[in-house]
């Protein structure tokens, strides 16, 4: 989006004119924290994190993968699966169809392999733009089917978890999910291999209460919502709200904390800048998750 700003008030707001790019801005968006206005190509740059205060922007599920894939390595898979209403709840068909023209993706996450750093991956991630990345079994059958995939070929997974939740709107079904995901992930575990979650704004209900935190490295993006409940009802029920975090001092709405994770040594026991996340599952720090996975696979046997 570019427009000129007008010069004074009565030229209004002019249209670009050919030749005349030193007059062009394209402060188009502004940051929700610091209220700065930031380019888009600042913000590209800067892998959508606000240059001024480090607040990061929501992106969506191929930018998460783009961000940390090697180049023209990622196959996407059950890239036709599609949620249907499978309840007849009403005003769920509309809210797909306004999903799917939002974000252009068929269902909340996107799922395939890839290379990082040179190294074969199963990787999905979750789109906080179809229906806020909301649990269903589109969701649940390819967060499945991705680690079934990973576990038949040895392979580690990489997931990206954003999501309100369970998706009310299918019910009883939406929240099998959780028991289904977390089976994957126990087999894929059993079989030796390591699961790599980063969990981003906002990782809560449903996904929290299954895989997102049963990942043997969890990372984090400050800033991040994380927990089982909405910060509103955590208040109404304890009567305080938060935990805060030690390196951000964003107060957090944890519910409860994973204990049998491994962190990231060099940030707080939780968060992890964006361009941190993808240089650690980038570079040669992968080996040491690959370390983790022999180490793994020695103790299944
Ligand atoms: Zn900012």
């Amino acid at each position: 989006m570019r427009f000129i700003t007008p010069k004074n008030a009565l030229e209004g707001h002019g249209k670009p004119v050919p030749g005349t790019s030193d007059i062009v801005h394209d402060y188009s968006i502004t940051c929700e924290k610091c209220k700065k206005a930031l380019t888009t190509d600042e913000l590209e740059n800067e892998l959508h994190v606000c240059p001024y205060c480090r607040y990061h922007f929501r992106i969506n599920a191929r930018q998460r993968i783009h961000m940390i894939a090697d180049a023209d390595t990622f196959t996407e898979h059950e890239k036709e699966l599609s949620p249907s209403n499978l309840l007849g709840f009403p005003g769920y068909d509309e809210k797909l169809r306004a999903a799917r023209l939002k974000s252009a993706e068929q269902d909340s996450t996107v799922c395939g392999e890839c290379e990082i750093g040179g190294s074969k991956a199963a990787i999905f991630a979750m789109d906080p733009f179809f229906m806020m990345g909301s649990m269903g079994s589109v969701t649940g059958e390819k967060i499945s089917r991705t680690f079934e995939r990973a576990l038949s070929a040895n392979l580690p997974v990489v997931g990206f978890a954003v999501s309100g939740g369970a998706r009310m709107q299918e019910g009883m079904v939406s929240l099998m999910q959780m028991a289904k995901t977390s089976g994957a992930v126990k087999r894929h575990s059993d079989g030796g291999n390591l699961f790599v979650c980063v969990l981003t704004d906002p990782t809560t209900g449903g996904v929290t209460a299954s895989f997102a935190m049963e990942a043997d490295i969890i990372l984090a993006e400050p800033y991040a919502m994380i927990g089982f409940a909405g910060p509103r009802v955590i208040e109404q029920t304890i009567r305080k709200i938060t935990f805060e975090c030690m390196s951000c001092s964003y107060p957090y709405n944890m519910t409860f904390v994973p204990t049998n994770s491994i962190y990231w040594p060099h940030s707080c026991p939780f968060c992890c800048w964006r361009k941190y996340i993808t240089a650690i599952l980038w570079k040669r720090d992968c080996n040491r998750y690959h370390y983790i996975s022999l180490w793994k696979k020695i103790n299944s046997e």
